[in-house]
């Protein structure tokens, strides 16, 4: 294969690659956003399943193999993105083929099963049910480490599958950081901080739903480059750099649950669509990492949109909607939504103890993988864990154990991205500080200061660096967790104590 050949072939699959990515997205949006007759299912469910397959057969073949190493061969006469693309999908080739093919379909199958029987065995509170799929899905992924090969811990081999890089050499400082701060914080914020007021009772949906439309355009979220759809769990999907998509969910009794989760989903959608169009056609105009999106999504959310700026700027907009408002203030409405509290669902969780659940999970998948436990004692370690970090005993396994779909799915190593990510934001926000002031911005409703840093620092850059790289280079140091824990310790011991 002569280096033109070479070069042909690979962007001929990622043309490919991006067909059948653009068909699968598309299917799946129509199937979340406006149902689908239930007869259909089955057929849909075979064609995607055909779409995806076509996907792995078309990247694995032999002549991909040949095409990365004769370009390898050359690298010296590539230019950058060619070279980016050739080290990219070597990369992801090479993990791919160390799984023997027969393993790797029976794994499939194996999680299509289990996800289902999650659904009933969360709903029954029957562990029983789980244990036979877990202990399957640990034995996979214990061979997988072998597989894919690693330096010092076997987990290190998974976690690089979603945060490229990361170690639990790394890890383990990280959670170690946040422990020391959150856990006692947590602890004198219930035992005597200052409670804030709640936001309760009913809320028109259609009135909420007119508030989406400004929280996008306040993010920045380009509406004529996508749209805002609704679903039961909300999701943001890319189906062309200039058609991304996000979607919500309303409810009667939450106000803060869609504000909220629209501006998230606008974060990573913020990132697609501020991703360099040049680097597509090399397949390289695309997240760094998990933990990278992740942090895009929690910077606007959280940091951005749980701030004191920020609840000035909306009270005036639910003064206009709702007379539930009339006597609030902007800090009464920047205390209710940063309410913190112990409590046992992770989705459910507020900014301050989200990374306690997250360590839960990291600590017994990491000793999970080294075989320190067994998959039969995952519910009462579980338990001992919430209690020890959180204060707080599940009293059924439905609020403990089989809380989560990941594990059944096959996710292993995959839920310490989200609480990286949210660090990476609060690391990339105290840069941003030193030269823009945010909350000037946020006042004035104009954010495009801080997503034109975002996007000439971070979503610009697409698949080009390492998280870690993205990170020196912007912020001029490597990954540093106290920002993220002096940004809680701060926050919290200002509003509660
Ligand atoms: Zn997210």
């Amino acid at each position: 294969m002569t280096k033109q050949q070479a070069l042909q072939t690979l962007l001929d699959k990622i043309e490919a690659d991006q067909a059948l990515n653009l068909a699968g997205a598309l299917v799946h949006w129509d199937a979340a956003t406006t149902g689908v007759p239930e007869k259909s299912l089955p057929k849909r469910s075979a064609a995607t399943g055909w779409l995806y397959g076509e996907q792995f057969r078309r990247f694995i073949s032999p002549d991909t193999l040949e095409a990365i190493e004769t370009l390898e061969s050359v690298s010296g006469e590539l230019t950058e993105y060619e070279r980016i693309m050739v080290r990219e999908y070597g990369r992801e080739y090479r993990k791919l083929k160390a799984v023997p093919p027969d393993e790797y379909e029976a794994f499939c199958s194996l999680t299509a099963e289990s996800e289902n029987v999650w659904e009933t065995a969360r709903e029954k509170c029957d562990f029983n049910m789980m244990q036979p799929y877990y202990e399957k899905i640990i034995d996979y992924q214990r061979r997988l480490c072998d597989w894919y090969g690693y330096e010092k811990h076997p987990y290190d081999a998974l976690l690089d599958d979603y945060e490229k890089g990361a170690t639990v050499e790394m890890l383990d400082s990280f959670f170690d950081a946040l422990r020391q701060k959150i856990v006692p914080l947590l602890k004198k914020i219930t035992e005597h901080g200052n409670q804030p007021k709640e936001i309760t009772g009913l809320f028109d949906i259609s009135k909420q739903r007119e508030l989406a439309p400004w929280l996008a355009d306040f993010t920045g979220f380009d509406r004529k480059r996508g749209k805002i759809g609704e679903v039961e769990h909300p999701f943001c999907t890319t189906i062309t750099r200039n058609d991304v998509r996000i979607t919500t969910k309303y409810h009667e009794d939450s106000l803060l649950s869609s504000i909220y989760s629209v501006i998230h989903e606008c974060g990573h959608a913020i990132y697609e669509q501020n991703m360099d169009e040049n680097k597509d056609v090399y397949g390289i105009a695309d997240d760094a990492s998990m933990g990278v999106h992740e942090s895009q999504s929690r910077l606007y959310e959280n940091i951005i949109g749980r701030s004191l700026a920020f609840a000035e700027v909306l009270l005036p907009k639910l003064h206009q909607k709702f007379d539930y408002f009339k006597n609030w203030d902007a800090d009464m409405l920047y205390r209710a939504v940063n309410i913190a509290k112990p409590s046992l669902i992770r989705i459910e969780a507020d900014e301050l103890t989200y990374s306690l659940h997250v360590m839960v999970r990291y600590e017994l998948e990491k000793d999970l993988i080294t075989g320190k436990i067994k998959v039969a004692d995952l519910p009462r370690l579980w338990d001992d864990k919430y209690e020890e970090f959180i204060g707080l005993r599940p009293s059924n396994l439905a609020e403990g154990v089989l809380q989560d779909v990941h594990w059944s799915g096959g996710l292993v190593g995959y839920f310490p991205s989200y609480a990286i990510g949210t660090a990476y934001g609060a690391q990339m926000i105290n840069t941003i500080k030193k030269s823009i002031d945010i909350d000037a911005a946020v006042r004035k409703e104009d954010l495009s200061p801080v997503t034109s840093w975002l996007k000439d620092n971070i979503h610009t850059h697409g698949k080009v660096y390492s998280p870690d790289e993205l990170l020196r280079r912007s912020t001029g140091e490597p990954f540093n967790p106290m920002y993220y824990a002096n940004y809680l310790e701060e926050k919290f011991t200002g509003l509660y104590l």
